[in-house]
């Protein structure tokens, strides 16, 4: 999953950065509201950690553009603001959660599994056949068998398991697995899924769809 951090604190993006990227996430950077304006109309993220305070315009107005452009991004609003008239106003402008600073990362990280979990249904634990995947706990097993994957081993197969038998394209993938400096014209989503089937050791499980992508095999 990928995600926009707004927000012009330098050592807080840091901080969110390491600890977001850790968790399995790709992270793109805006600080300040022209450039997240323009990511947003660009890139398709899975959501969006938006403060409100920012140099050329605020979180507010952002996440009103976004929403009248049909946006239907996840938006969380970080901000030092706690006034109650914020948050309603920040609800109302079509965020979906709101988070004030200073706050413990490990609730950060909840909220976001929690509004990307909609995605699935509400669950944490995706399961497609004998494959499991643990979004709370990032663990992966395979009949039982615990796999070990890389953090873009575990957003590929993530990616995959919330769309079984649809084919996602290797753009796709990169759109939403990795971030903005990766050079389009990479191999590594090649290269990715491959070890991944290494790791998983079943045969046609992630299927190539020649020319399209990539398609998780439903079970039978
Ligand atoms: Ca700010």
């Amino acid at each position: 999953m990928r995600l926009l951090v707004v927000e012009d604190e330098e050592d807080l993006v840091d901080a969110l950065r390491v600890g977001l990227v850790r968790a399995g996430y790709a992270v793109d950077v805006a600080f300040d509201a022209p450039t997240a304006h323009e990511k947003l109309e660009v890139n398709s993220y899975d959501l969006v950690l938006l403060d409100l305070n920012l140099p050329g315009g605020d979180g507010f107005q952002l996440c009103r553009t976004a929403r009248a452009g049909g946006s239907g991004v996840r938006i969380i609003m970080v901000t030092a603001r706690d006034r109650l008239d914020d948050r309603v106003r920040g609800l109302d402008e079509g965020a979906d959660d709101y988070l004030v600073k200073p706050f413990a990362f490990p609730e950060l990280l909840a909220r976001v599994r929690a509004l990307l979990r909609r995605d699935t249904g509400g669950t944490s634990v995706l399961e497609v056949g004998e494959l499991r995947l643990d979004t709370a706990r990032m663990e992966v097993s395979l009949g039982g068998r615990s796999l070990a994957l890389t953090p873009k081993e575990y957003g590929v197969l993530h990616y995959l398991m919330t769309r079984p038998g649809h084919v996602v394209s290797s753009e796709e993938l990169l759109e939403h697995v990795w971030d903005e400096h990766t050079d389009p014209f990479t191999h590594t989503v090649r290269v990715t899924v491959g070890n991944l089937r290494r790791k998983l050791q079943t045969e046609g499980l992630i299927e190539t769809v020649i020319s399209r992508g990539y398609r998780l095999k439903e079970p039978a």
